[in-house]
């Protein structure tokens, strides 16, 4: 089957609600290809290696969770930031990015996908924390030791977490925001929460845990926010009926 990319793009837009989200990039198109989409390749970073491995597969359209144009970002198209729109523009591909309403999203969000995998329960976003669903919460059905819950993450993700075990407690209640959300450990501390899990780990955050008495969990930045992405196309090749692949750039980040 065959798209039209307008006809995509409006409903991705309308899906992804970015009209009602601050973000620190452009969300939606970001780079112009051919108009007819019949094969989507899905990725977290739209990297070098992404591009070239869209292009081997004659993809039309790349969509992504990190794209382009971020706030603060020097603006001329040299160096990487020029090589990478050049095999953009060169195959025809267009760049499709959604950031913080693909970590957000009630169904298909990062978040969300994150503690779906993990096997939580209740799992809801934490709604005094904006933008709504940036830290979501939920329920471990049965209780683990920190080293338990590090082995489960492992598991689910292919990819060892760093751990900080801060007590003895065992781990029922837990936080979590993907990616870069570290900071956000600090929002929970009065919610009850025996452990906070995210990307990435700055070294504050292990002080932060530890004198909260909050386990924490920095699982990859990139792995985990492989999934918003991952579920959104497996929701655009149902909802659409044409051709999407996602494609796991290794980041050990
Ligand atoms: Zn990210």
């Amino acid at each position: 089957m065959t798209i039209q990319r307008n006809e995509l793009m409006k409903y991705l837009n309308d899906f992804l609600n970015i009209q009602n989200i601050n973000d620190y990039c452009p969300n939606g198109l970001q780079v112009e290809g051919t108009q007819e989409i019949k094969k989507i390749v899905t990725g977290v970073t739209a990297s070098q290696a992404l591009i070239d491995a869209a292009i081997a597969v004659d993809a039309d359209l790349l969509l992504v969770h990190h794209g382009y144009f971020w706030k603060g970002e020097a603006q001329p198209i040299v160096g990487l930031k020029r090589n990478r729109i050049k095999s953009l523009l060169v195959n025809d591909i267009n760049l499709v990015g959604y950031h913080l309403p693909l970590d957000v999203h009630s169904s298909l969000g990062n978040n969300k996908q994150l503690g779906e995998l993990l096997g939580l329960t209740q799992i809801e976003p934490i709604t005094h924390i904006s933008p709504s669903g940036v830290v979501y919460r939920g329920v471990l059905p049965t209780p683990m030791t920190a080293n338990d819950f590090a082995t489960h993450i492992n598991s689910v993700l292919a990819r060892t977490p760093l751990v900080e075990q801060t007590s003895e407690q065992l781990i029922t209640h837990v936080a979590w925001c993907t990616g870069g959300g570290q900071g956000y450990l600090d929002a929970v501390v009065e919610l009850g929460i025996d452990a906070f899990v995210s990307g990435e780990v700055s070294e504050q955050t292990i002080h932060n845990a530890r004198e909260n008495q909050i386990h924490f969990f920095a699982a990859g930045h990139h792995a985990t926010e492989r999934y918003g992405v991952k579920a959104l196309g497996e929701h655009i090749q149902r909802e659409f009926n044409v051709d999407v692949q996602f494609i796991d750039i290794n980041n050990p980040a």
